[in-house]
């Protein structure tokens, strides 16, 4: 019999620290685990499928959905709103892990309503690897980048409120620790 509990784990971190590639990857290694599919009012970056990254909808749209209850939490950032659908979530949660790639106020957020929720903060090894990395994914212009790159030190500074924190230097490394970590949160009654 297996009683390991599925978890709900919350992975957050500056934008370009890697949470996409290494949430990615964790369900491609781990049948058990599920992605969540967050709401966004941005707009589909080159390659991005609606239904796959986001379910992209507009700020009406977004906005019946806070009135009718429908988000686990949502926020605002770089002009846009982005939230976790509810239902989405706790319907996966029956039967599989499942993984939130959201920022920091989501994180704490969701933690209110889901105390077992596992946060685990990603963080660089250094702020400027996060420059150069969100230059080679060039999926920003130069002035999008600024922005995102004002915002590290508030997402770090947040790091004492998360169960852990896992520095993205080595990638593989990085996915072994999550899962490290995933795994022994399991186990836990
Ligand atoms: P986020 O989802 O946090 O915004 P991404 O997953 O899109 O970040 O990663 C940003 C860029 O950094 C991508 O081009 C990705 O391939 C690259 N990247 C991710 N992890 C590493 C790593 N450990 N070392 C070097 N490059 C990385
Ligand atoms: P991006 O536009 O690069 O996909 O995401 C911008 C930021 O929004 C990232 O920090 C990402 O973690 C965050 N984000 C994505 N989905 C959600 C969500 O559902 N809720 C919250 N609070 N943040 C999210």
């Amino acid at each position: 019999m297996n009683n390991k509990r599925n978890v709900l784990v919350v992975l957050s971190g500056p934008s370009g620290v890697g949470k996409g590639t290494i949430a990615k990857m964790l369900v491609e290694r781990n049948k058990n685990m599920s992605l969540s599919i967050s709401c966004t009012t941005r707009n589909p970056r080159d390659g991005e499928v609606d239904g796959r990254e986001y379910f992209f909808i507009n700020k009406d749209e977004f906005k019946t959905k806070i009135d009718n209850d429908g988000f686990l939490e949502y926020s605002e950032h770089f002009e846009n709103f982005y939230g976790t659908p509810k239902k989405f979530v706790t319907e996966k949660l029956i039967n599989s892990d499942v993984l939130l790639e959201i920022d920091v106020n989501g994180g704490l957020e969701v933690k209110k309503n889901f105390k077992d929720a596992v946060l685990i903060m990603l963080a660089p090894p250094s702020v400027e690897e996060i420059r150069n990395r969100l230059i080679k994914r060039s999926t920003e212009t130069i002035e999008k980048i600024n922005l995102r790159m004002e915002r590290i030190d508030y997402e770090l500074s947040k790091s004492s409120l998360y169960d852990y924190t896992v520095i993205n230097d080595d990638l593989t490394a990085a996915i072994e620790r999550v899962e490290e970590i995933i795994n022994f949160e399991k186990n836990k009654i």
